[in-house]
């Protein structure tokens, strides 16, 4: 294992976990030290040494959802899976809306492939659950709203104010439908 403690201020960041996530989708380390307030030195050198390829793939992968037998998942696995992926969803519009701040087309596309198998993911589980849930409503679920929501910050790009501000919008309605999810699962798990 290589050293890490208290000299490493990335480690020793509150943040850490959305550093080394950003860290492993490729986020530039520039954005992020003005982001976090960090040095772009310190960045460089947690990345290179305390990030290691098998831990970066297990961010970029997300909840153990690799190997998964979905047609097999009992419905209450199902849907602490479901739950999972639209958290996971959450942070891939975070990680999005970075990348359109970065002006980094390799990470946009690369984020917005992540999206399109987030979704066909979540259609199957969904396909799994029994009818009749509220889910299917959520705005984290419906494929037009995250086709819009791409559309809508990409279209706002040569507008910063505006983009930061529709983002923050988004941001707030995308919090509150991840929280409903969260307590439909929770109901339906009863
Ligand atoms: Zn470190």
């Amino acid at each position: 294992m290589s050293k890490r403690g208290p000299q490493c201020t990335v480690c020793a960041h509150r943040e850490r976990a959305s550093l080394d996530l950003a860290l492993a989708r490729g986020v530039g380390v520039t954005a992020l030290s003005r982001r976090y307030s960090l040095g772009v030195d310190a960045l460089y050198r947690h990345s290179k040494n305390h990030l290691p390829p098998q831990l970066r793939a297990q961010l970029l992968a997300g909840p153990s959802i690799a190997g998964l037998d979905l047609d097999k998942l009992r419905d209450t696995e199902s849907q602490s899976l479901l739950a999972n992926i639209i958290a996971l969803r959450n942070r891939l519009f975070a990680s999005l809306d970075a990348a359109e701040e970065n002006g980094d087309g390799t990470m946009l596309a690369r984020v917005a492939g992540q999206l399109h198998r987030n979704l066909e993911l979540t259609g199957r589980l969904l396909g799994n659950l029994n009818s009749g849930t509220s889910i299917t409503n959520n705005v984290l679920v419906m494929p037009a709203y995250v086709e819009m929501r791409v559309e809508l910050v990409r279209a706002l790009a040569p507008y910063p104010q505006a983009r930061q501000a529709v983002a923050a919008v988004l941001h707030t309605i995308e919090h509150k439908a991840a929280a409903d999810i969260t307590a439909d699962t929770r109901e339906l798990a009863r």
